[in-house]
């Protein structure tokens, strides 16, 4: 089912989210509905308290980890993980221009440890784990932060955050 995206500065993006203690068939519905939504409104990520929900599961396209060449379309392959965890692998800074779903119209560029791991476990309960660097890498940790109530708006400089506070409050 499709659901509203929580747009920011909707303070239930500001809330950390519980971890999943058991697989049933609530959080199979909130990865279905993510799912949907995801695949409606077009990106490459998305994590459950962007629809709302603050329980610690994500969506990340694993296309990324592939080399990209121009011309060549890979599609995407949504894969769920559930209590995500991110590791460092190579501290060195990496320089993104990021969006998100919950900040429309608006793009940074953030820095953030260059090649990182996710692990969590897929919806059977199974053990993942992603690696990844570059864009991949950044969108891994992109979407665990939203599980701890950051957005990439939080990890942008004071006077970039504000420009974009102002230009919302126009509209
Ligand atoms: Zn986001």
């Amino acid at each position: 089912m499709l659901r509203p995206v929580l747009q920011y500065p909707d303070p239930r993006l500001f809330k950390i989210s519980e971890p999943v203690a058991e697989i049933d068939d609530s959080v199979r519905e909130l990865a279905q509905d993510m799912l949907d939504t995801l695949t409606t409104v077009g990106g490459v990520g998305i994590a459950a308290p962007q629809i709302g929900v603050l329980r610690r599961v994500v969506i990340v396209d694993v296309s990324l980890m592939e080399p990209h060449e121009e011309g060549k379309e890979i599609p995407q392959d949504f894969r769920v993980v559930v209590n995500p965890v991110i590791t460092v692998l190579d501290p060195a800074k990496h320089v993104e221009n990021e969006g998100c779903l919950s900040v429309p119209g608006f793009r940074a560029k953030v820095a953030r440890p260059k090649r990182v791991a996710m692990d969590g476990t897929d919806l059977d309960g199974n053990p993942v784990r992603f690696e990844g660097e570059g864009y991949f890498g950044a969108c891994l940790q992109h979407e665990t932060d939203h599980l701890d109530g950051k957005t990439f708006v939080d990890r942008i400089s004071y006077l970039k955050r504000s420009m974009y506070e102002k230009k919302m409050k126009k509209k």
